[in-house]
């Protein structure tokens, strides 16, 4: 902590007694001044000391325990089987003797660190979160994970970088142990990464950022949409009043007349032909009627001389056969005589 204690909360995680960042001296309330220029007298990327210790004089964080998680001495005030404290306010673990017990500030995970002071501020959020990360110490974690922070990577990107490959198949091989040699933990480290390089080794693009991008990409395309189904009611007409519509019930209004009218000419036609039907019967009846009326009176007509008069059934079937007008009066005025009762020629 590079800002002092200001007395009145937790000293290690500056949390006030409702858990929040303590307004007075927590880094993430008041900022911490960035890392100071580099003294020169320490390694230049790390800022530690030649003992592996932080340097006074230029390492933003050279207030804080060197090695918070080592294994200490029971405090004996704490449970001794788990170095857990239990009083009023719950279990939590002893700050004395846990070695947990000291959590560095909490890095919002989803927050890209920026600087020197922040991306160290990170990593040992990091460490305290990850066992296996612990073992490289926050210091030489901030130089493993400077060019992921730099192109605008998050804590949360780099654990998923750690467990996948871009693709989002698992990354392949051993993890190392929380006891594993720090040399060991760096090269995990480097190796997981390499595959997050593209091909001028300049990091891919963090997965937050691409997701954010997608999720962008999809709210554009649903608020498109929304604005053109807006648009399109703004401009849709209600069917009473559209014009389609008044047209097509107008088509199908005419289609019914037309279909009526036809019906009703059709029945005319049909009337009419039976009127003329019933019309022709009857002058044909009529006309019978007044043949046989004339028929009925007595005539004489002998054949035209040469011509041998044949007998009535002939003359009847021939009358038959020739069509009906030509059917000649004494014809038929002999078939129906022959006809009669009385002498009737065999
Ligand atoms: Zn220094
Ligand atoms: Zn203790």
């Amino acid at each position: 902590m590079t800002t002092p204690w200001c007395g009145g909360c937790d000293p290690h995680s500056r949390a006030d007694a409702e858990g929040q960042p303590c307004a007075a001296c927590h880094p993430a309330a008041a900022p911490v001044a960035d890392a100071r220029r580099w003294c020169g007298q320490c390694h230049r990327r790390t800022r530690l000391t030649a003992d592996g210790r932080r340097c006074q004089r230029c390492n933003p964080l050279a207030g804080r325990d060197d090695d918070p998680y080592r294994r200490r001495a029971w405090c004996g005030r704490c449970d001794k089987r788990d170095r857990m404290v239990r009083d009023a306010g719950g279990v939590h673990k002893c700050r004395a003797c846990h070695p947990l017990g000291r959590p560095p500030a909490q890095w919002p995970m989803h927050d890209v660190p920026d600087g020197y002071t922040e991306q160290l501020m990170a990593c040992e959020w990091l460490c305290y979160v990850s066992p296996t990360l612990r073992r490289t110490g926050s210091d030489r974690l901030r130089v493993l994970l400077q060019l992921w922070f730099d192109a605008g990577w998050t804590p949360r990107d780099v654990l998923y970088a750690l467990d996948h490959l871009p693709t989002g198949e698992t990354q392949p091989g051993e993890i190392p142990t929380a006891a594993a040699d720090p040399r060991t933990t760096e090269a995990y480290v480097k190796r997981r990464l390499r595959g997050w390089l593209d091909g001028d080794d300049g990091p891919l693009p963090p997965v937050n950022r691409q997701i954010a991008d997608k999720r962008r990409k999809v709210v554009a395309a649903q608020e498109a949409a929304r604005e053109e189904w807006l648009r399109r009611s703004r401009v849709a007409v209600p069917p009473a009043l559209s014009r389609g519509a008044a047209m097509a019930r107008q088509v199908a209004r005419d289609a019914a007349e037309r279909n009526r009218r036809r019906r009703r000419a059709a029945d005319d036609r049909e009337l009419q032909r039976r009127g003329e039907e019933l019309v022709a019967g009857q002058e044909a009846s009529a006309h019978w009627r007044e043949l046989l009326v004339r028929e009925a009176q007595p005539h004489a007509e002998e054949p035209p001389p040469g011509v041998v008069p044949s007998t009535g059934e002939e003359r009847l079937r021939a009358a038959l056969s020739a069509p009906t007008q030509m059917i000649s009066l004494p014809t038929i005025g002999e078939s129906l005589r022959s006809r009669r009762p009385s002498p009737r020629p065999r």
